[in-house]
């Protein structure tokens, strides 16, 4: 019989609890967490305490020792920063391979996309940790969770700085701007603003302009890797249209592209399309829309 086990800080493992259920077998949640969390659909909740002002990535070695001592088949770890922690704490305590970014996971196998979603490759284990995302937060319930008492490694939390603005709500969005790398300079994304201020729109972008210039946070890139949109007006301003990035706005009911290169792939998915440069055309649509 497999024994399952799932690495995360709280209840969002939705997906990680419907992957061991897959599996079959038992299935064993270690929770990093202030307090125990409730998770129904499992057989047994190990909860470890988190002190306060202690990150959670402090435990990782407390985690893998668990892990060592029960020998455990496969771990499935949420795919966020102190749940990968876990998985590579695991990974080298058990001598075990780490698969990041599976769609689908069996006993002895599974599913794995690659290139940004572009294939997707099928592997087989005998046991793996497996970095998968977490999902929505699972069905409360569950067995009682036993308390597992842990010492942290030394490292704490010595001040935390709030974020000057707010994280972006692009999947509420029924509208959006997106720019790309036709934009030549970050103080030029203004007239893409002001459009968007005409139409009532959130601002988005392609990932270079997120990953590559840092002119707009990391929530607000569009795609595979990003964020997945679905607005009724998706505006995409110097945006080729790769894969990588339509991918996450395919569900767009009306795309408008304004692109100097009339072969750009995004005329390929646009409703509205303009052969121009974005420094006249956009100027131009904000004025008429004032
Ligand atoms: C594994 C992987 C994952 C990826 N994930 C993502 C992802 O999630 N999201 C994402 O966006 N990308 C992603 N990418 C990158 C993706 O492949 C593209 O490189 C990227 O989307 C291109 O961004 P862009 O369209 O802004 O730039 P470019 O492809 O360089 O396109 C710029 C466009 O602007 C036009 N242009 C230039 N000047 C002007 C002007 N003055 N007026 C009008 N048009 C102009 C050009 O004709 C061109 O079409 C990923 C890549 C990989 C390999």
């Amino acid at each position: 019989m497999t024994n399952t086990w799932i690495l995360t800080t709280n209840e969002h493992v939705a997906n990680l609890v419907e992957a061991a259920a897959a599996i079959g077998g038992a299935t064993t949640v270690i929770a990093v967490a202030p307090s125990a969390p409730s998770i129904a659909g499992v057989d047994r909740i190990i909860h470890v305490p988190l002190a306060e002002g202690v990150p959670a990535e402090a435990y990782a070695s407390a985690v893998a020792g668990l892990l060592a001592e029960a020998g455990s088949d496969v771990i499935l770890a949420a795919n966020r920063p102190a749940e990968r922690s876990f998985a590579g704490a695991a990974a080298a305590a058990l001598t075990l391979p780490v698969i990041v970014g599976a769609t689908s996971v069996s006993a002895s196998g599974a599913e794995v996309a690659r290139y940004g979603g572009l294939t997707t490759e099928t592997v087989s284990f005998s046991g793996a940790v497996l970095v998968l995302e977490g999902g929505a937060p699972a069905e409360a319930g569950g067995p009682a969770a036993e308390t597992h008492e842990a010492t942290p490694m030394a490292v704490s939390v010595v001040s935390v700085q709030p974020a000057t603005s707010g994280p972006a709500n692009l999947a509420a969005a029924r509208r959006i701007v997106a720019c790309g790398r036709g934009f030549k300079a970050e103080e030029d994304l203004s007239i893409a603003q002001a459009l968007a201020d005409a139409l009532g729109a959130e601002m988005a972008c392609s990932r270079p302009l997120a990953e590559g210039t840092a002119w707009m946070t990391k929530d607000r890139y569009i795609g595979v890797s990003g964020m997945h949109v679905s607005p009724d007006i998706y505006v995409a301003l110097g945006i080729s249209g790769q894969v990588q990035h339509t991918s996450g706005m395919a569900d767009t009911k009306i795309v408008v592209a304004v692109n100097t290169d009339a072969n750009a792939p995004i005329f390929q998915i646009a409703d509205y399309g303009i052969v121009g440069d974005i420094y006249e055309v956009v100027p131009a649509l904000t004025a008429a829309l004032s």
